[in-house]
């Protein structure tokens, strides 16, 4: 017994280990990746259900490691947003999104919106609303451009500070998606009092539709919510047509997914945008 204990222990302690070795050298990875530009950025259209225009784009970061390959972000935001890294990482994010769209625009391709994910650890950091003021400043694009997408679960942890800094960033001219929306219990009476242009239904909630009556009834209503209180409506994760038509017929005006595309990088996207739309 004493033998097999130690075992035990010692097979326990060994994947512990190579656990926290993983971390380390993520860690230190990630340290290194943005003076190393190793972070890259694709970019997801949204597209007009009735219109099939695109309408605006999806900065989502990858990161190019050198041994492991591809990193998606699920895999190295948490770290990057525990180390605090998240925000030299997310201020580049904003500075390369905001040089991009406006790219874009002096190519000629309409006017399109472009969302950058923002992190907790970034939303509630003191100078946001200065660091995206200086970052307009510099790429000469205008606040009426560019949309953030906040999750409800960070504006849930802090409401009334997350009011104030959205009221702060909405007067600046810019634009707020509540991203993953109907995950993170929020109340009708704080949606009512929050500085939001777009709800995001999560994507969780579209896979299962048409068919799942508990999701279909809960994007059915989220629609209905949107609407209600002149809030822009998205549905992300569209990848079948089914699940297009069901949104359509709602009146869900824009949707985000594989159907359509992929997020893609700068220069595979362009001739899309430059189409401007889907047939
Ligand atoms: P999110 O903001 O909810 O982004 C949507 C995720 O769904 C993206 O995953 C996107 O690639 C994926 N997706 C899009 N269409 C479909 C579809 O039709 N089917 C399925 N199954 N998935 C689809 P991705 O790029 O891996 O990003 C994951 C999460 O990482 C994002 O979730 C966001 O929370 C975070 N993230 C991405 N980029 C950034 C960033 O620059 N800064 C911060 N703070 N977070 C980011
Ligand atoms: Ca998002
Ligand atoms: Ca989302
Ligand atoms: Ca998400």
């Amino acid at each position: 017994a004493k033998e097999e204990g130690r075992n035990t222990y010692q097979f326990f302690s060994e994947e512990m280990n190579s656990r926290v070795s993983e971390r380390l050298s993520m860690e230190t990875g990630l340290r290194h990746a943005l003076a190393r530009n190793e972070f890259l950025l694709h970019y997801q259209p949204r597209v007009n259900t009735t219109t099939g225009r695109i309408v605006g784009v999806e900065a989502l970061i990858r990161w190019q490691q050198p041994q492991k390959g591809l990193i998606l972000p699920d895999a190295f935001i948490p770290l990057a947003e525990e180390t605090g890294l998240i925000i030299p990482i997310g201020e580049w994010v904003l500075r390369n999104t905001c040089t991009q769209a406006r790219a874009w625009q002096e190519a000629g391709f309409a006017q399109m919106r472009i969302s950058v994910n923002i992190s907790c650890r970034q939303f509630t950091h003191d100078n946001l609303p200065d660091t995206i003021r200086g970052i307009l400043r510099e790429t000469g694009l205008q606040p009426s451009c560019l949309e953030l997408e906040i999750t409800e679960s960070v504006i849930m942890l802090n409401p009334e500070r997350a009011i104030s800094l959205l009221n702060e960033l909405k007067e600046m001219g810019i634009s707020i998606a509540i991203d993953d929306f109907g995950t993170g219990y929020s109340s009708l009476s704080l949606l009512k009092r929050l500085p939001a242009d777009i709800l995001k239904i999560d994507k969780s909630f579209v896979s299962g539709i048409p068919g799942n009556k508990s999701d279909e009834t809960l994007v059915a209503t989220i629609i209905n919510l949107g609407h209600n209180m002149g809030l822009g409506l998205v549905a992300e994760g569209v990848e079948r047509q089914e699940q297009l038509h069901f949104l359509e017929e709602r009146n869900c005006q824009e949707v985000q997914g594989y159907y359509f595309s992929k997020p893609l990088p700068a220069e595979t996207l362009q001739p899309l945008l430059k189409n401007g739309t889907y047939p």
